[in-house]
């Protein structure tokens, strides 16, 4: 092309070329997601992709993903790119209150030109990173059956305001999201229903082989006995298994949400720990509970679920603690959060072990000779932990005992609710 040429080009055919060669690079850049998008398993690396082409064929200054959180419903942060470089990720929005939340609920688009003015900006993100939100044209991002968050392109660079072809663009893109997003729980998924199917065949297999045995007239009647003893116990394992694979699976697919209210985690561990007295008293194990004097403020969470957690941990305490045993439960208030602790007196979890105690269907190898479990419990009560916006950790010596800790947070001003008195 030489120079004479383009200055041959009347003006309007000119800006016709400069249109095309934009619209050109829009779709190389929506055909290069594409193509990550099936060849790539790593869905963070891929949302980041997303919202950088986002922000790019907007011709914005920021662009952010925002998914409900399976668990609580909260919609968070998932990737976002803008100019600050604060990581966004650990900010919750409010549906109720928000632009995001908006979109979510009614499941359509939303182009706010002055978020000053408009009464559903949930003002709390820009607090916390220093960015100044003006402007922002959203999208809902939905798979088959329902939306599970929203894409949003943040101030738009220039004068003109966000035009229909920025609206098809964030469509597009949202899309893509969603399904990179969907087949990652799909994977997800199916990797769980796996790993219960591989594990639901120990129990089984013991089950098949004791009742052939059964069946010999041969057998005398205490080990009759004693295979009917095996076969309830393995009866009762899968029984066991199965509820509690139902619980994680409910827990990990979102269908389980937690119902929050303030929860009085005193009363909690003192309920618990009176459920567990009869078990901890067939073993001769004494339960002390140490709760602060002054008392612990409430915490935002599930009632039920938190009410799970001690007593997966109480149990475990108890399980695999030595006869004549101690378990202590102590519960703490720190700065801004609470802290509890279940500590034991028994033979503990050696150093190799300890990093995979929370992963499912885990057991150390050496606990299967003397107590029965499905592998799941700490699984679940991490879960729930987490969804509650807490952590959890272990640490132990071999042949002295085990701590667990799991802290949660309290919120001083009930954040996920302060959307109404946000502008
Ligand atoms: P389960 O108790 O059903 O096997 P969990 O997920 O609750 O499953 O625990 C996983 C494994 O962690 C247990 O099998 C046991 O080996 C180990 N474990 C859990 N709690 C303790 C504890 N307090 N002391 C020693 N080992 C423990």
């Amino acid at each position: 092309m030489s120079d004479d040429w383009a200055e041959r080009v009347p003006e309007d055919a000119a800006a016709l070329l400069q249109r095309y060669a934009r619209a050109l690079f829009k779709y190389e850049r929506l055909m290069e997601i594409s193509r990550r998008l099936s060849s790539t398993l790593k869905l963070d690396s891929l949302l980041e992709h997303i919202v950088l082409a986002a922000s790019e064929l907007t011709g914005t200054e920021a662009a952010s993903i925002l998914l409900v959180d399976k668990l609580t419903g909260v919609l968070r942060f998932e990737a976002a790119v803008d100019n600050t470089g604060f990581k966004l990720s650990s900010i919750e929005v409010p549906v109720e209150g928000s632009i995001a939340g908006w979109v979510v609920t009614h499941g359509e688009p939303l182009l706010i030109a002055d978020v000053t003015a408009d009464a559903r900006f949930y003002s709390g993100a820009d607090d916390e990173s220093g960015f100044r939100t003006r402007n922002i044209l959203a999208v809902p991002m939905s798979t088959r059956d329902k939306v599970i968050g929203c894409l949003e392109a943040v101030n738009k660079h220039g004068e003109a305001p966000f035009s229909d072809e920025d609206l098809s663009t964030l469509n597009t893109l949202s899309a893509q999201a969603a399904i990179a997003i969907e087949n990652a729980r799909l994977f997800e998924q199916s990797d769980l229903i796996a790993e219960m199917v591989h594990e639901l065949r120990t129990p089984l297999a013991a089950i098949k082989a004791t009742t052939h045995i059964l069946g010999r007239p041969e057998i005398s009647a205490d080990k009759r006995e004693q295979m009917l003893v095996t076969v309830a116990g393995e009866t009762d394992r899968l029984t066991r298994m199965t509820t509690e694979f139902l619980d994680l699976a409910r827990l990990e697919s979102g269908r389980t949400r937690l119902q929050e209210t303030p929860v009085q985690l005193g009363d909690v561990l003192r309920q618990a720990v009176e459920t567990v007295r009869p078990q901890a008293g067939d073993k001769n194990v004494s339960i002390q509970l140490e709760l602060a004097p002054t008392g612990l403020p409430p915490v935002m969470g599930d009632d039920e679920k938190l009410k799970q957690v001690a007593l997966n941990l109480l149990t475990n305490a108890i399980k695999y603690n030595r006869a004549d045993g101690v378990v202590t439960v102590r519960a703490a208030t720190l700065e801004d959060a609470v802290e509890v602790s279940v500590i034991d007196t028994g033979f503990g979890i050696s150093p190799e072990n300890l990093p995979h105690i929370f992963e499912k269907f885990y057991r150390v190898a050496d606990t299967e000779g003397y107590t029965q479990g499905t592998g799941l419990g700490l699984a679940i009560t991490k879960r729930i932990v987490e969804g509650h916006g807490g952590e959890i950790a272990v640490s132990s010596i071999a042949g002295v005992g085990t701590t667990f800790t799991f802290r949660l947070p309290v919120r001083k001003s009930g954040r996920r609710r302060a959307a109404s008195s946000a502008k």
